[in-house]
């Protein structure tokens, strides 16, 4: 199975569809991950709030797999955002993940009210210059907090990693990243089983044209809108099956029926809002 790579905006390559790990157990990450890089997954998304860097740098490490076939994302958390505690925060997360560098490095939340994200990024591209990172992104960043660090600094994010799914699609952001030359990664991308995406018709109908299951359907519909995803399970079955997309393709009537799911519908908190 191949999974497409998308070309950044600085050169690199990011594999479309990966693994999160987001409410992974610390205890059990390293069990998880090892699971997801045996059904076939290269790509993993963690973040340093997640607590289980470590877990999963036990799993890369166990695995053999060369480190250029890997890409590894992790994040910036909020109360180290600033000059020299970015700087400090990159090398512990480095540390904990046992990498001399990780594929991308992301500015967690924007955080508008304590007013440190341009501070941050221009701290990332050091970062980046270093080797660090390999490329910088953000996340959960609206329209006005990009507008600030691209007028700001010199580098346009590669990412902008947010929520989004069926019922959230955020089409405005999407338009705005693809003026940018900005990739879109979601978060959340099956709504984190917080009302029930598989139980629309449109997912239903489409599953069962397939022979596939809702989730599969969600999936490909990412993939499809050209977004970077990474779906989330604890179970090896599932972390299989979302895996397993690239063997059926949702037609042009399929994209529009779950396209008009949208109804600005979040299971998350709001950027603007988010303390
Ligand atoms: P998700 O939408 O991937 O949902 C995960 C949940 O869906 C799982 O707990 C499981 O219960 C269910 N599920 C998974 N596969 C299924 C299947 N095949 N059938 C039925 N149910 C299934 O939510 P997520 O984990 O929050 O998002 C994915 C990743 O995005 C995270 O793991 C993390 O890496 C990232 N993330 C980032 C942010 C951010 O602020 N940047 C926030 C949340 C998540």
């Amino acid at each position: 199975m191949t999974v497409p790579q998308i070309e950044l905006n600085d050169g690199n390559s990011i594999p479309q569809l990966g693994f999160g790990v987001f409410k992974v157990d610390p205890e059990e990450a390293e069990r998880i991950v090892s699971d997801a890089l045996e059904v076939g997954y290269r790509h993993l998304d963690t973040a340093m709030i997640y607590g289980n860097e470590q877990g999963v740098g036990n799993a890369i490490k166990a695995s053999g797999i060369p480190r250029e076939e890997l890409f590894i994302t992790t994040k910036l958390w909020n109360s180290d955002q600033g000059a020299d505690s970015a700087r400090d925060a990159m090398d512990l997360s480095l540390e904990k993940l046992g990498l001399d560098y990780v594929d991308l490095y992301l500015i967690h939340w924007p955080r508008p009210d304590l007013d440190l994200y341009l501070e941050s990024w221009l701290t990332m591209e050091q970062l980046k210059a270093e080797g660090k990172a390999r490329s910088i992104g953000v996340s959960n960043f609206h329209r006005p907090h990009l507008e600030k660090i691209i007028a700001g600094s010199s580098t346009v994010p590669a990412v902008d990693q947010i929520e989004l799914h069926p019922a959230f699609a955020q089409r405005d952001l999407r338009s705005y990243g693809a003026e940018l030359g900005m990739h879109i990664e979601a978060w959340g991308p099956l709504g984190q089983g917080k009302y029930d995406l598989f139980s629309e018709t449109a997912l239903q109908t489409a599953a069962e044209a397939h022979g596939v299951s809702p989730a599969q359907v969600a999936i490909r519909w990412h993939l499809q809108s050209g977004i970077i995803v990474f779906p989330k399970s604890n179970s090896r079955e599932r972390m299989a099956e979302n895996f397993d997309v690239f063997g059926f393709e949702l037609s042009t009537e399929q994209m529009a029926s779950i396209d008009a799911i949208d109804r600005d519908q979040r299971v998350g908190s709001n950027p603007d809002e988010a303390t």
